[in-house]
Parts: structure tokens; sequence; C-alpha cells
């Protein structure tokens, strides 16, 4: 059988899914990812969900070009309407913002019954992400972030625990830094990365420098308002600024 190929992004994503999961890959566009773990072994089965027409035809093509039709259920639905209590093990939800992310996961609770794993890669917006995993008892098993022509990935993956409480509360409640000796909040750890924080990779490196530029950038412009709500929204870049700063600091000094 053919293998699909792809990206770098992508097969980290197929990574993170276990060997004999049924998966269901919620805005799946070409189908890529099930495609692919259905070509490789990985996953006897999948369903690759679409909201839009064309992507939906899009994965239809891919599946019929691969000779997948049996293995691959290509549904039209919005977020996790193509799927059924119980029918999956793992879910897969990638390339769009973390907003439009929370609001799939929320939308129909009932039908993440039996899904054990979740793997996300929210383009931006990853802290609403960690912050509804949190907030749902999904424990974060780990993270991991990429870069790949110009773009910068973060990868989250939780899955349910009896114990994902006390797992998280672990999570949040540890310094991954103590070494620099700066107060790790939990806001820093949902902004920043509980695990990407500790592994300090070159990646996370050029993803805070360039959040940096955005935020001077923001507070330039704020400067030129004289309004009570810009000084505060400024105050509150500021604040952000110095936390990213102080833990930019503290990995550059982790470097021999
Ligand atoms: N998951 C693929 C990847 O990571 O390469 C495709 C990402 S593509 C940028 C985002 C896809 O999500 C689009 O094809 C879009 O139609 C689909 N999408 C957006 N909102 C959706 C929703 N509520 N339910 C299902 N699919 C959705």
């Amino acid at each position: 059988m053919k293998i699909t190929k792809l990206s770098a992004r992508l097969l980290k994503i197929a990574q993170k899914v276990p060997q004999g999961s049924r998966l269901a890959d919620i805005g799946s566009d070409h189908a890529l990812l099930p495609a692919y773990l259905v070509g490789n072994g990985t996953v006897p089965a999948a369903i690759a969900g679409e909201v839009n027409d064309g992507p939906l035809e899009a994965a239809r093509k891919q599946v019929g070009a691969e000779g997948l039709e049996r293995q691959i259920s290509v549904r039209k639905g919005d977020g996790l309407a193509v799927i059924e209590p119980n029918e999956v093990d793992v879910v897969t939800i990638a390339g769009m913002g973390g907003a439009l992310i929370v609001k799939i996961l929320s939308a129909e609770p009932q039908k993440l019954e039996g899904v054990g794993r979740l793997v996300l890669q929210p383009n931006v917006g990853e802290d609403l992400v960690r912050r509804w995993l949190l907030d749902h008892d999904w424990f974060l098993l780990d993270e991991e972030i990429l870069e790949e022509d110009g773009k910068i990935y973060e990868i989250l993956t939780a899955v349910r625990a009896a114990d994902a409480q006390r797992q998280n509360a672990e999570l949040y409640g540890a310094n991954p830094l103590p070494e620099c000796g700066i107060s790790m909040t939990r806001e820093r750890l949902l902004y920043m990365g509980p695990y990407l924080l500790r592994q300090g990779d070159e990646a996370f490196v050029s993803k805070w420098h360039q959040e940096l530029d955005k935020l001077q950038h923001i507070c330039r412009t704020l400067q030129r308002s004289e309004t009570e709500e810009s000084r505060s929204k400024e105050r509150e870049f500021r604040h952000k600024m110095k936390e990213i700063e102080e833990v930019l600091q503290c990995l550059q000094k982790d470097k021999p």
C-alpha cells in the first residue's frame, strides 16, 4: 500500500496516535493524516470530518486515490457532529485557531465519551486550549514545538486519567525553571506551556522572540492613544513582555 507523504508537522501529530486506535480527524481537509495512519498500519480505520465542501471533496478524492474508502469514512459535519459517543478513542484537531478548537470540543461534550486521547495543534491561542483541557480534567501528557517553512507549531497531547486533577495540579504547581528564581504562575504556564518551558527548544525561543516583537509593536501603537483603556492594555502587555523576557534570559543562561 502506498504511504501518504506528510509534512513534519502532520508527521509529529501522527506519532502521537497510539497503535490500534480508532481515530477521528476533525477538520481533516485532504484527509492526509488518516490516510497516512491507515496506510502505515497504525490505525485499522478512521473518520475524516469536514464542515466545508471544498476540503470535504479533497478528502474524498485523496481517500479514493489511495483506495482507502473501506477504512476511512469521510463525513460532512461541524466538529464532533461527525462521530457517535464511544465510536473513537482518539480525536485529532489540527491547523486551526485555539478558540475554534475549544468551540468544537465544547459544543458536544457527550461525543467525547470513550475518547481517551486528544491530539491538538492550534495555530494560535494555545493557552485557550491548555485552559480548556485543565478546566475539563484532561491531563496534559506532553507538548511539542516545531518550526516548518518559517512557521512555528505547538502540538498538545492530552489524556483522560482517573487522577487527572491531581496530575494537573502537580504539573501546573511545579516550577519548570527552578534555577532562575522567577515565580511561575499558573497563568504563565498556561500561556507558555509547562513542558515547553522546561524543554526550552530552539523553536520555543524563536516563537517567544517573535511574540515579544509583536507585543512591542502593539505597545508602540497603544502609546499613541491617551485613553485609560489603552494605558491599562499597555500595562498588561508590558507585564507579559517582562514575563517572556525573564524566561528567555533564563533559557539563555542554560546555554554553554
Ligand atoms: N487538519 C488539517 C491539517 O492540520 O493540515 C487541515 C487544517 S485546515 C487549515 C483546517 C480545516 O478545518 C479546514 O479544512 C476547514 O474546512 C476545517 N474546519 C474548520 N472548522 C471546522 C469545524 N467546525 N468542523 C469541521 N471542520 C472544520
